[in-house]
């Protein structure tokens, strides 16, 4: 799968001397992460060599993984079932603007309590949901395992050698671990998480073989899914200038967090970036519901 990179043209990058690509990974669904594609794609190969025929995963109400899992997976001739964090959702999922997405593409629910969600890794809680629903394929949170990451090895190609660094969103680190396996010893991968949490250096240095990276801590807003109207300008203002949409979860962070780094003189002249567009853009409707019951300003569609 080729995916464009797109200059970022703007007087700002001419100003400082640095050079910012964006990959277009989003342009290659309309729902679906593009990340979320790369991991999922040898994990489908491998559960209907296996001859499952049904793939069970996990994640929150406005998930990309979810919504990804459940498009890819009806593309794909599988049968997708998701357990969600939070039972109050039994009631009025239908509101979820994810969740509705996801089910209109043939996915099923179980909704559980957050206690309950904290087990989703414990192999006994694995068997319980085995004997509930048959001999399910079963994928991880965020859809990271060793196949998502070999998916994620594909990102980069040839052509991006000449970049200096390369920059990723964060969440469970499989994306990132790929982009570090494939990445040429001369450049340098940066992280931006998208949550707090000190054990995601441990996760990203057990998924990868190498230590060309680095996590840029900075750029969280308070944690997941937690955003301001700072952030907010900032998207809105990028999609004007730019024509390209950020999401308020993963890529809007990095790029802002990119831009303020540059401000800091992070980077030096004539530096080369390519950052990640991993997707997430399903991902606006939902945040603009929260925005709106707060009475903030909404991101632009
Ligand atoms: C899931 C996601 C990420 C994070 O990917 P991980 O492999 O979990 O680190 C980044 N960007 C977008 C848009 C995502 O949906």
């Amino acid at each position: 799968m080729l995916v464009p990179n797109q200059k970022v043209d703007l007087p700002f990058f001419k100003e400082r001397g640095v050079t910012l690509y964006l990959k277009r990974e989003d342009t290659i669904h309309p729902h679906i992460s593009g990340n979320k594609y790369r991991k999922l794609k040898y994990n489908f190969v491998e559960a209907k060599q296996r001859r499952q025929d049904t793939l069970l995963t996990f994640g929150g109400a406005f998930s990309n993984h979810i919504a990804a899992t459940a498009f890819a997976g009806q593309e794909a001739g599988l049968k997708t079932i998701g357990v969600i964090r939070g039972e109050e959702l039994e009631e009025g999922w239908q509101k979820n603007p994810t969740l509705k997405l996801a089910s209109e593409h043939g996915m099923k629910f179980y909704f559980i309590s957050r206690s309950e969600y904290r087990q989703k890794g414990n192999p006994e809680y694995q068997n319980q949901l085995r004997s509930r629903f048959g001999n399910v394929y079963l994928l991880p949170e965020g859809g990271t395992n060793d196949l998502a990451i070999k998916g994620c090895e594909e990102i980069l190609t040839e052509e991006d050698n000449r970049f200096d660094f390369i920059c990723s969103a964060v969440g469970t680190g499989g994306t990132i671990a790929g982009l570090i396996n494939s990445a040429q010893p001369h450049q340098k991968v940066l992280g931006f998480p998208a949550l707090k949490g000190d054990f995601l250096n441990a996760d990203i240095q057990k998924l990868s073989d190498s230590r060309n990276w680095e996590l840029i801590q900075d750029y969280q807003f308070g944690g997941y899914a937690k955003i301001n109207t700072e952030l907010v300008d900032f998207i809105n203002n990028f999609k004007k200038k730019t024509g390209i949409p950020l999401d308020p979860v993963y890529t809007g962070k990095m790029v802002f967090g990119i831009f303020d780094l540059i401000k800091k003189g992070f980077f030096k002249s004539s530096t080369q970036i390519l950052a990640i567009h991993t997707g997430g853009l399903q991902g606006i409707k939902g945040m603009n519901e929260v925005l709106k019951r707060k009475n903030l300003p909404l991101l632009d569609l």
